[in-house]
């Protein structure tokens, strides 16, 4: 049974596809998003909100700078639970190796007009007292943020419904193609075109495409005002993060508007059980202890995993799908896609209604050619 036609028809309740529906929306298409679990319940609850520039790639770069402009454009709209704070990230270089990897990210950001501060070791201990002594400086970003990426992901949605998105949350999608989006209880949408935007598990829907889940953990303590003041991130991280078989962890800890420390990260592919994995956890905080000490006095009161949708080139998929003219794919963000969600929304309505983009958009097309692996959070 046919329940309606819509221009668009996008499959998960992410940030991303929150996102999507919000561009599609505005561009006066009409959509509805499915959803079978609840918005912004998959990845966007378990990732860490980090509105973060990176510059692994040209074309990684531009999606997070362009996508960071497009948040802050959104920033005086931005309700109170969103919890956005500008608090910038600090590259934290434990030697002279990473030290050269700072002054090496200075040059790339100031040729691209992105501001940033080369710290020494006595800058990074005043900014950032809890930090080990002994480190070699870091590198400060002012422009980055936090939020909180679930009431982020309802609060865009919410602006969906708001110009005549309908949402369909609880509805288990099982087949979409040939304009048609086939649910669990045999009930049909039917759509012009079909965004799938189901993250991690957007390879169940679309056959074939390159994306594979990779596990995170991450741990919240008690609260602890003024505990930590940026968003820090270890230079060792590159390293970890762009291992591609092995399992990594990396000093990651972000400053929460209520006080709360969120510590992370880990990486892992072949793990597809959402429990908690106590071996990587706790090398995880063992990492985090080794940068700061005090972190072994906090409590901590939440331990979760959530699944990163990963693809080969850490590049996400925004565009059409070469297996079916009705399929679009906006999924595989890997640890980005908290920051880069906007940016995509934005591109992927370009397409959909033929308009020119600010950015170029081939390098996430999906009928690119495989390219070698970067990686994030
Ligand atoms: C530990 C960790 C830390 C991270 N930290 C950051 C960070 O600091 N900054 C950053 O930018 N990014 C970060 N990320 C990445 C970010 O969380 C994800 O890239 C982003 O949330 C992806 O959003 P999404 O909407 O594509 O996917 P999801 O949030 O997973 O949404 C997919 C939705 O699709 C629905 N769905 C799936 N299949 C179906 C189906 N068959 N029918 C109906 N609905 C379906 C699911 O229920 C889900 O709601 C992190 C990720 C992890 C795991």
């Amino acid at each position: 049974m046919t329940a309606a036609t819509y221009d668009v028809v996008v499959v998960g309740a992410g940030i991303v596809g929150a996102a999507c529906a919000l561009e599609c929306a505005q561009a006066e298409l009409s959509v509805a998003v499915v959803d079978g679990d609840m918005i912004g319940g998959g990845a966007t609850a378990a990732g860490m909100g980090h509105i973060v520039v990176m510059d692994d790639s040209d074309a990684q770069f531009a999606l997070t700078r362009y996508s960071q402009q497009l948040w802050q454009q959104l920033r005086p709209e931005l309700p109170e639970d969103v919890e956005n704070v500008q608090c910038g990230t600090i590259w934290v270089a434990a030697d002279d190796e990473e030290m050269a990897e700072v002054h090496r990210k200075r040059s790339y950001y100031n040729a691209r007009g992105v501001p940033v501060e080369v710290l020494s070791a006595e800058d990074l201990e005043r900014l950032e007292p809890k930090l080990r002594k002994g480190l070699a400086g870091g590198l400060l970003v002012p422009e980055d943020g936090v939020l909180y990426p679930p009431c982020a992901a309802h609060f865009l949605l919410e602006e969906a419904q708001r110009h005549g998105a309908k949402a369909h949350i609880g509805s288990q999608v099982t087949q979409i193609g040939s304009g048609r989006v086939r649910m669990a209880d045999r009930t049909e949408f039917s759509a012009g075109i079909i965004v799938n935007a189901a993250g991690a598990w957007a390879p169940e829907l679309t056959h074939g495409i390159s994306v594979k889940k990779r596990k995170g953990h991450l741990v919240i303590t008690d609260r602890y005002p003024g505990f930590v003041r940026h968003q820090l991130v270890e230079l060792g991280y590159l390293k970890s993060a762009h291992s591609v078989s092995s399992d990594s962890v990396a000093f990651n800890v972000q400053p929460r508007r209520t006080g709360q420390v969120l510590i992370g990260s880990s990486r892992q592919y072949g793990a597809e059980h959402k429990e908690v994995d106590h071996e990587i956890l706790s090398r995880m905080l063992q990492r985090a202890q080794s940068y700061m000490p005090a972190l072994a006095q906090t409590s901590a009161i939440r331990v979760w995993t959530g699944f990163r949708a990963a693809t080969p080139d850490k590049l996400p998929l925004i565009g059409p799908w070469s297996g079916d003219s009705t399929v679009y794919l906006a999924t595989g963000h890997e640890g980005l896609g908290i920051t880069t969600s906007l940016a995509t929304g934005r591109l992927l309505v370009d397409q959909l209604v033929n308009r020119s983009s600010d950015i170029a958009r081939e390098p996430y097309l999906p009928s690119r050619a495989a390219t070698p692996e970067h990686a994030h959070a």
